[in-house]
């Protein structure tokens, strides 16, 4: 069977920062049109000025192409359907709303804000669920068009149908049947000439062909006036998908505000922007927001390419997503772990100068292997590693002093480690290991006291990769400075 090619959109508010709901739309949107050789498109939707806020639209190109979901259309890239911003679509909403108008399923409207505010007081004192009270529903044309020619000013608003009910239907979720009676009219076009979300996504997804809609669920409510719209103009309808809502970590209640607080509190974010900072992997998070929403194997481990293969919508789940930092940190681990050495040093570079530090990509290759299963997250290169590339390292005194033994004693060990390599004419894991182990032997002390005490004096830390390979890449001479200097520390104490 041939499969169509899917045109695909998402539709972000320039409202605040990228959030991981809108990176999981562009993901679902982009393994579609990917699968089925279509196009993904970026809308931005900006009609609501006030909740503008500068900066997040360059924040939503720049994370989309930061988890490599590169559109094929949108603002900063143009395409054969633009404008992509719909404050620059201004004209078309307004053509459109004059032909729902002209066709009888909307009516402008005189309300004023005070009006309204009135009606709505009355509504609630009769315990009703607000809702246009219909005073202009039936309006003369003729009386409406000499109260514009006046200079009144108007909204336009969708006159829903009273009876009967409004079938939508999700791909997912199936049939959503609504009595119209509790539908509202709601407004199409604001009097400032700027069209509602309902309505410029309703014509833009039509005027720019979008096949398959995908979005957040708190958009269900109103999906019924979408779906009256579309069949008002006798447009196609597109697949509808409504996605699972985001939860709570523990699982009880929707995501928050205070939970976007509490994570970065603990080193996690739900914004694009803070991921690679963090020291999270496109790879990463494409591969845990996937299987938010997506019902595969839990644990499955995919790259895009391998997501392409495998996504199909009628494998996305109405479920709510409770949202596991635990997991990010999985499957961020796992994704390392596959890069190539070349690759993942060319991903945790940028961490090291960014320290200051002075990366050599000659001993960053070799650093590379002995990190790989230790990074959960890009950063935690820094902890243990950072001392590759220093030229002296600071142990705190008290850590090289060895278990069991006082400053002296460790000071008298680490001269006889001192004298061992130094009499080595290199300092080869195969040259080193031998002798300092016949020392473990011969001196009674365990392996732990001696090379513990030899890890915390060349490394400056009490966890490092496997010491012997780590002296090798230091090399000689710093190992032994170092040593010479960690003798003198304890000496002094
Ligand atoms: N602008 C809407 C939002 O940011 C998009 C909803 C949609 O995809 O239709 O939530």
């Amino acid at each position: 069977m041939s499969i169509k090619p899917a045109r695909t959109r998402v539709a972000p508010s320039p409202t605040g920062h990228a959030h991981l709901a809108t990176a999981r739309v562009a993901l679902y949107d982009y393994l579609l049109a990917k699968k089925t050789g279509g196009q993904f498109v970026l809308r931005i939707e900006d009609t609501d000025l006030k909740r503008t806020v500068p900066g997040t639209e360059q924040e939503i190109f720049d994370g989309l192409r930061w988890l490599g979901l590169q559109y094929d259309e949108g603002p900063d890239i143009g395409g054969k359907f633009g404008p992509y911003r719909q404050t620059e679509r201004r004209e078309i909403y307004m053509h459109h709303s004059k032909t729902l108008v002209g066709n009888g399923s909307a009516y402008p409207c005189f309300c004023t804000a005070d009006h309204l505010e009135k009606v709505k007081q009355e509504q609630m004192k009769r315990k009703e669920n607000p809702h246009y009270d219909g005073t202009c529903r039936n309006i003369d044309p003729g009386e409406a068009a000499r109260r514009i020619a006046n200079g009144e000013k108007y909204t336009i608003r969708f006159k829903m149908p009273k009876e009967g009910v409004t079938i939508a239907h999700d791909h997912v979720r199936g049939d959503i049947v609504t009595e119209n009676a509790q539908l509202n009219d709601y407004i199409l076009m604001k009097s400032d000439g700027l069209p509602t979300y309902h309505f410029a996504a309703t014509v833009d997804d039509h005027e720019m062909q979008i096949t398959h809609v995908l979005r957040g669920s708190e958009w269900l409510g109103t999906f019924p006036l979408h779906v009256n719209i579309v069949r008002a103009f006798g447009w196609e309808e597109p697949v509808w998908v409504h996605l699972s809502v985001f939860l709570k970590p523990s699982g009880k209640g929707k995501l928050s505000k205070r939970d976007t607080t509490l994570a970065a509190s603990e080193g996690y974010s739900v914004f694009i922007k803070d991921m690679n900072e963090l020291g999270f992997t496109p790879e990463g998070v494409n591969n845990w927001v996937a299987l938010m929403g997506w019902g595969v194997a839990e644990d499955d481990v995919m790259n895009l390419d391998q997501m392409i293969e495998r996504f199909s919508i009628d494998h996305l789940t109405p479920s709510p997503a409770a949202i596991n930092f635990q997991k990010l940190d999985h499957f961020n681990a796992t994704h390392i772990r596959l890069f190539t050495t070349e690759d993942l040093a060319g991903r945790i570079k940028p961490y090291f100068t960014r320290e200051g530090l002075n990366v050599s990509d000659d001993v960053l290759l070799k650093v590379v292997p002995l990190l790989r299963e230790r990074l959960v997250t890009l950063d935690d290169c820094l902890s243990f590693g950072s001392f590759f590339f220093k030229d002296d390292v600071t142990p705190a005194p008290e850590d090289l002093i060895a278990k069991g033994l006082d400053a002296k004693q460790s000071a008298a060990v680490a001269q006889r480690v001192y004298q061992i390599l130094l009499a080595q004419p290199d300092i080869s894991h195969e040259r080193c290991e031998p002798p300092l182990r016949a020392y473990v032997e011969e001196s009674g002390l365990n392996a732990n006291q001696v090379f513990g005490n030899l890890r915390v004096a060349t490394t400056g830390q009490k966890v490092s990769p496997p010491l012997f390979e780590t002296m090798e890449i230091i090399g000689r001479e710093k190992c032994l400075a170092r040593i010479k200097n960690a003798i003198e520390v304890l000496e002094k104490m």
